[in-house]
């Protein structure tokens, strides 16, 4: 298995493979996809947060709609979890058109690319997830899809080679990424939209809590939600699978109604900490501090450290640890903070200063 589909499969990287562990991860896990469908939004005004992004977007679909065009293509990044797919079928419904959804390591052959191509219909949108993942040649091969609707494709090979063109429809290309660094500048260039989205607010976490055990008939109070939602690591996608666990929790134990002490019970059980780490954020917070005096100490001495991969922890549990201030990302390498000692209770030491 390659990282990505052990992502997926919500093993990335890890040593065991325990429920306490993949509940945390923003990566899609087996039972997730059916569930999902089910809570996704499908109007922008349903789509809770990501206020810069929305309005960006609003702004976007109106004009190309009274215009009567097709959207501006759009590139959508951020951690896994966050509402990207969510976004782009979203943007379909909007247009009132059409969805066609694939990924960049699905498209293995000049063929599969075609047939998508020349299957689309005028103003469709095409939503193409993990595009850091697509194969150098398949990129080449969209850039004139996107720009002039059309795909050079050869046929036969050696002398007898020839290029034939095809014409593809106007259509609406909807790429996804959680690693944008890594998209070939030509590439980039190709969007006209570009959507950044964050991880969420508690607040914003505890709505999307409240709709989605609305939508599941699940009785939850504001407190309980509240504290899934403290727990979620700022991602829709554990919220809602968090959700589900404490749900199961309240109907054994609790009538099915979720109060603050019920989530609590529950997600205690589940090993899921006050602010949703699993077992390997605390051990690679504890391995920066103890190992290497607290940093800095680089990506690739630390992912051997751990035993994990370096695309695993650099995507999927760094991001979160910097945002809520555990961990710096420093030229010289990644520093655990005075929160992570102090979540740890870990007695950071002095260091000298200039002073003395
Ligand atoms: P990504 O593609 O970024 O990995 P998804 O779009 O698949 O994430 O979102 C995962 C789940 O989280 C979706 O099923 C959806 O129910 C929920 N979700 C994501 N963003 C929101 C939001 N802003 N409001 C409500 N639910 C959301």
């Amino acid at each position: 298995m390659d990282f990505e589909q052990k992502r997926r499969a919500g093993i990335a990287g890890r040593q065991k493979n325990d429920d306490a562990e993949r509940l945390v991860s923003g990566g899609r896990v087996d039972d997730d996809d059916a569930v999902e469908l089910k809570l996704r939004p499908q109007r922008l005004a349903e789509f809770i947060g990501q206020a810069k992004a929305k309005e960006q977007l609003a702004i976007a679909l109106e004009a190309a709609r009274s215009r009567g065009e097709a959207l501006d293509h759009v590139l959508l990044f951020g951690p896994p979890g966050l509402g990207k797919t969510t976004l782009a079928s979203i943007i379909a419904n909007e247009l009132g058109v059409g969805f066609q959804q694939t990924s960049g390591p699905a498209l293995q052959v000049q063929g599969d690319m075609a047939a998508i191509l020349t299957n689309l219909k005028a103003k469709q949108v095409l939503f193409l997830d993990e595009i850091h993942r697509l194969q150098p040649v398949m990129e080449e091969k969209l850039y004139t899809a996107l720009e002039d609707y059309h795909l050079d494709i050869m046929i036969g090979t050696g002398p007898s080679a020839r290029t034939h063109v095809m014409r593809i429809d106007p259509f609406t290309f909807v790429a996804a990424t959680t690693r944008p660094g890594l998209l070939s500048s030509p590439l980039r260039s190709r969007f006209g939209i570009l959507l950044r989205l964050e991880f969420y607010t508690d607040d914003e976490l505890r709505f999307v809590v409240e709709r989605s055990a609305e939508v599941l008939g699940v009785p939850i109070d504001r407190d309980g939600a509240a504290e899934i939602a403290m727990r979620s690591r700022g991602t829709p996608r554990i919220a809602n699978r968090l959700l589900r666990r404490v749900r199961d929790y309240a109907e054994v134990r609790a009538k099915g109604r979720i109060d603050r002490e019920t989530a609590n019970a529950a997600l205690t059980m589940l090993e899921v900490d006050a602010h949703g780490f699993d077992e390997l954020d605390r051990r690679l917070l504890r391995t920066i501090i103890e190992k290497y005096d607290g940093g800095p100490v680089g990506l690739n001495t630390l992912a051997a450290a751990l035993a994990e991969e370096q695309d695993a922890l650099e995507e999927v549990y760094e991001p979160f640890l910097i945002q809520i201030g555990f961990l710096d990302r420093t030229p010289r390498g990644r520093v655990a903070t005075r929160l992570a000692y102090e979540h740890l209770g870990i007695e950071m030491p002095r260091r000298p200063t200039l002073f003395g």
